[in-house]
């Protein structure tokens, strides 16, 4: 996608903060951090949201998530814990049309998100 931020991210066409890559996907520090580890996990495949992911997409959304869980772990936020986020459409706030998964830590969360 031409016009797509997160795949400009992945094209080092826009500079990032990455903390992981491999093959299939990119984690990097998100711009506005909303906790003090606030990490963005996307794959380098565009496809725009969650809704959009049909079955082809079970391998890439399980590697996702377990790279959020590695990434977690690298943090030191496996025994405090942390939140993993899935911004799907307008009424959750969702901005990026590629999908990507938040992780979230190093504060107490709430619950319901706002
Ligand atoms: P959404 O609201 O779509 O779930 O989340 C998009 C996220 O991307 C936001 O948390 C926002 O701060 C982050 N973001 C937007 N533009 C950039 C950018 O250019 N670089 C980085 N690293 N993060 C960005
Ligand atoms: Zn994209």
């Amino acid at each position: 996608m031409d016009d797509c931020l997160f795949c400009k991210i992945v094209a080092k066409e826009i500079p990032a903060r990455v903390v992981r890559e491999d093959e299939t996907v990119l984690a990097f520090e998100d711009i506005r951090p909303q906790a003090p580890v606030h990490i963005l996990i996307i794959p380098k495949e565009h496809f725009a949201s969650l809704d959009d992911a049909g079955e082809d997409k079970e391998a890439i959304l399980g590697r996702l998530l377990l790279a959020a869980a590695a990434v977690a772990r690298e943090k030191g936020l496996a025994r405090t814990g942390y939140r993993v986020v899935i911004n799907t459409g307008p009424d959750s706030g969702q901005e990026v049309f590629h999908t990507h998964v938040h992780l979230l830590g190093g504060r107490k969360m709430r619950w319901p998100p706002g």
